[in-house]
């Protein structure tokens, strides 16, 4: 076995990678780009290099560089992970003429497959089922539009060196066909370099059913079963689970064998997927062979009980595979999420910043979090916006849910937007859950997915405030037990005060909408008040911000964390980022002028916190000023009427700008 190997990746991957290689002993190598010097994978590796600037193309792709640092180092082997280099036929031939071990198949294998068309004429020839359609080297439009005719409408255009679901068309009727295949030839051509497209028929309603495959330098090639990756944006994997819901053991048989027979026609060493497109009769065709590890092999491991990457590194070293086809077995049902800083009311565009606060459920047997990221890291421009992968195990399909559902509901992540309660809706929507699978299935299930905002329930705001009167309290706590007196009242802050129960206001605000908690200080508790009712509530906060609460007969668990004037409320599997306005009544009141209310200061207007007409008391929050990074409330001066607001939220408003207009009662 290896004594020493590099890692030519970053992130959750080679943190993947280190992890197996250390358990057999095996001392790593981390390569970091300038803007990963301190990241996970660089803080766990024995030794990590600098290998260039953030740019991905300056760095993790410059194969010399990282021939290099092998060398330098002593690294006997490298892995490449997955993207990257992972598919360069020529690092792979590099590593070769190196004398280091590439932790992959040959350089012929990843050639061979490196084109979806090239790769489809292989495979016709081995007698694995294709896509009826052309992949061969005529790039005419007229010659191509004719095939899509014969194809029969619709058809897939495909750049033939296309990857991660990019260089793709639909194209429903010929009418539509050459302005496709222009656009299509253009964005590979972009992408990838390369414009030569296939023309194949789009299969309606289909499924995404990979094998995971295995071969070895003595002629072995084996299957590690099936993985359903149906549920996809935009071409790409959401969720991925193992075994394929529905599979039946001949089908599994023949779609097993199908993939040998690809990966042995291209003599295949170490792990590869091959993927199949599924009819929902369950015909299926090759769609195409990546020639690396998976992101979504874990849950292949999670049912095997095997490590893969062990699996990679016994082959690298020219060890035959450590079992046989009749000795591999199924376990159980295991699904993957894949936890994303995006945000999916924007088209999941990708979202960038410092992970305030991050925690994952607790692992365990049935739990497992592949991650490259800790609390306090950033989510980078320059890489995959990926957080984690989240990886849970069931003895069937329906445990293995149940488990997904109650770790997503413990995930918290603030500080980037992100796709857990996303994820959330997800595998809690009835088709998910009944596994009635297809790669439609997010588009189809819209208005699940993405339900319009709503009402904010009561609990919430409730909880929310109980949160910061406890947070309150501990401060102040700790402040007196520092000052001379540790009883003085006057050095708390929990509202307490010589005559009596005391009163006050806490304001809170989720994007537009604001609302107000009225709060009674009691001897063993709280009187919340939000309109128009009014609960006792008590609770302890835990130094995780997990919050433990009794709203009147009800006990309840949240989670609040603090960041700047956010207060992120995680509750029943969902979260809020809701924005503490005014702490203490620290702000603006705004001037009163003939008529209306003034801006104490320049800002953006952020919420309306009445309708236009509304009656007010006196102290009423009427619009939220946010100014030099702080929010400020604008309260009503005296009892009255809310005529009409001048500004709406969003826009930016000068000092002295007059709000809204105002008449008081009398
Ligand atoms: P998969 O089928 O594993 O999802 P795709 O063919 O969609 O793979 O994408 C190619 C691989 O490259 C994926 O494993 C993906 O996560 C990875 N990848 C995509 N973009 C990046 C990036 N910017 N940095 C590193 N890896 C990436
Ligand atoms: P990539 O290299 O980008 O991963 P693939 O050929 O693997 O490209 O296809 C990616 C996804 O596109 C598939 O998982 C599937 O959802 C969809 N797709 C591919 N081929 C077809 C087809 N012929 N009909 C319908 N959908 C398809
Ligand atoms: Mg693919």
């Amino acid at each position: 076995m290896f004594k020493k190997i590099l890692i030519a990746n970053r992130g959750e991957i080679a943190c993947r990678v280190i992890k197996t290689a250390r358990s057999m002993g095996i001392v790593t190598v981390a390569v970091y780009s300038e803007a990963d010097a301190n990241a996970r994978h660089v803080r766990l590796a024995d030794e990590a290099v600098l290998i260039g600037p953030p740019a991905a193309s300056e760095s993790y792709l410059v194969a010399d560089r990282i021939l290099q640092v092998a060398k330098d180092t002593g690294a006997e082997a490298i892995h490449p992970g997955y993207g990257f280099l992972s598919e360069n036929d020529e690092f792979a031939e590099a590593c070769e003429r190196a004398g280091i071990v590439f932790i992959g198949p040959p350089a012929s294998a990843i050639r061979a497959m490196g084109l979806k068309s090239a790769s489809k004429a292989l495979m016709e020839k081995a007698k694995v089922p294709l896509t009826p359609g052309y992949h061969g080297d005529n790039q005419d439009p007229a010659f191509l539009a004719t095939q899509a005719q014969a194809i029969g409408y619709p058809v897939l255009i495909k750049a033939s060196a296309g990857g991660g679901g990019k260089g793709m068309r639909r194209v429903d009727t010929a009418a539509d066909f050459e302005a496709a295949l222009t656009s299509c030839k253009r964005e590979a051509r972009n992408a990838f370099g390369d414009d030569d497209v296939l023309v194949e028929k789009y299969i309606v309603k289909p499924r995404h059913i990979e094998f995971q495959v295995f071969g070895d330098t003595h002629g072995n090639c084996v299957y590690l079963f099936e993985r359903d990756c149906s549920v996809q944006r935009r071409h790409q994997k959401v969720l991925e689970e193992a075994p394929a819901p529905g599979m039946t053991p001949e089908r599994r048989a023949a779609m097993g064998k199908a993939a040998v027979d690809a990966a042995k026609a291209v003599g295949y060493v170490g792990a590869g997927t091959v993927e199949f497109i599924a009819m929902q009769d369950g015909g299926f065709y090759f769609m195409e062979m990546n020639t690396r590890l998976q992101v979504e092999h874990p849950v292949t491991e999670m049912i095997t009980g095997l490590d893969l990457v062990e699996w990679q590194l016994r082959v690298a070293t020219g060890e035959p595979l450590p079992l046989t086809q009749e000795q591999l077995e199924i376990d159980g049902h295991a699904i993957e999420a894949r936890i994303y800083a995006e945000d999916p009311d924007r088209g999941f565009l990708p979202s960038t910043g410092r992970l305030v606060h991050l925690a994952p459920p607790a692992e365990s047997d049935h739990v497992r979090v592949d991650t490259g990221v800790e609390q306090g890291d950033e989510i980078t421009p320059h890489y995959d916006p990926m957080i984690a992968k989240l990886i849970v195990w069931g003895a069937d399909r329906r445990q293995a849910l149940a488990r997904m559902r109650q770790a997503l509901a413990q995930y918290r992540v603030v500080g980037v937007s992100n796709n857990v309660d996303f994820l959330t809706r997800l595998v809690t929507v009835p088709s998910f859950a009944n596994a009635d699978l297809d790669t439609g299935l997010i588009e189809r299930e819209q208005a699940l997915l993405f339900p319009p905002a709503g009402e904010v329930r009561a609990d919430v705001w409730l909880l929310a405030a109980l949160a910061q009167l406890l947070r309150e309290q501990r401060l102040a706590q700790k402040k007196a037990a520092r000052s001379a007196d540790p009883h003085s009242p006057w050095r708390a802050l929990d509202g307490w005060r010589l005559n009596g129960h005391a009163e006050r206001r806490l304001v809170f605000r989720l994007g537009e909408s604001v609302r107000e908690v009225g709060v009674e200080v009691l001897p063993d508790g709280y009187r919340l008040q939000i309109s128009p009712k009014s609960v006792f509530a008590r609770g302890t906060l835990g130094a995780d911000s997990e919050l433990h609460a009794q709203l009147g007969e009800r006990r309840l668990r949240a989670a609040v964390v603090t960041s700047g004037e956010r207060r992120h409320m995680f509750f029943e599997g969902r979260s809020w980022p809701l924005s503490l306005v005014d702490t203490l009544h620290a702000g603006g009141e705004g001037e009163e002028v003939e008529g209306g209310l003034r801006a104490p200061m320049p800002g953006k207007v952020v919420a309306l916190a009445v309708q236009p007409g509304a009656t007010v008391e006196k102290g009423a929050p009427l619009l939220v000023l946010e100014a030099m990074k702080m929010e400020h409330t604008i309260h009503a001066p005296r009892k009255g009427v809310v005529k009409a607001f001048r500004f709406a939220p969003g826009d930016q408003v000068s000092d002295g700008a007059e709000l809204l207009d105002f008449e008081g009662s009398e």
